[in-house]
């Protein structure tokens, strides 16, 4: 049971037991980096809820300007792939790269809170979608407050988006 994953050259593995609590793509420096994409899209979960079945992640602690908080990054020390960003913001929490995942069209993506957040660093050529939650930077303020979102009628290129 569960969903299994792991690191493009299958050193690494691991297995998230239950269904991730919320979707984040990620669009800050910090997570644009180590995704080597435009954002990170990232499946959160509770830690313990992931367990690694094979090798040992390394594991770089980084802050992330976007946040200002530390981010540590689990990731693959053969073949670089990052397989989650352990937040030290939230303890016990994790958010695990869904690229990691064998299969990630089987977390059932459209059925999981999602959310856009950092948009205020996305690349100006990335498409936004309509209908999901858009944060400028984080979707939490630091004392813990909500933001309002913006919540685009249709797919729109960030450089169109007004934050
Ligand atoms: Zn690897
Ligand atoms: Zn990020």
């Amino acid at each position: 049971m569960g969903h299994a994953g792991g690191c493009l050259c299958g050193a690494l593995r691991f297995r998230l037991d239950t269904a991730p609590t919320r979707v984040t793509h990620c669009h800050c420096r910090f997570c644009q980096r180590v995704a080597v994409a435009g954002f990170a899209s990232l499946a959160f979960s509770r830690l313990d809820n992931v367990h690694i079945t094979a090798g040992t992640p390394s594991i770089f602690g980084h802050v992330s300007t976007g946040s200002g908080a530390k981010i540590q990054v689990h990731f693959c020390e053969n073949c670089g792939s990052a397989i989650q960003n352990v937040p030290m913001r939230f303890p016990g929490i994790t958010g695990i790269h869904l690229s990691a995942f064998d299969d990630a069209n089987a977390l059932d993506l459209p059925n999981i809170e999602a959310a856009h957040v950092y948009v205020g660093s996305a690349r100006a050529d990335t498409i936004l979608p309509a209908g999901v939650p858009i944060f400028k930077e984080h979707g939490m303020a630091h004392d813990g407050s909500t933001i309002e979102p913006i919540i685009l009628s249709h797919a729109t290129p960030a450089r169109d988006v007004a934050l």
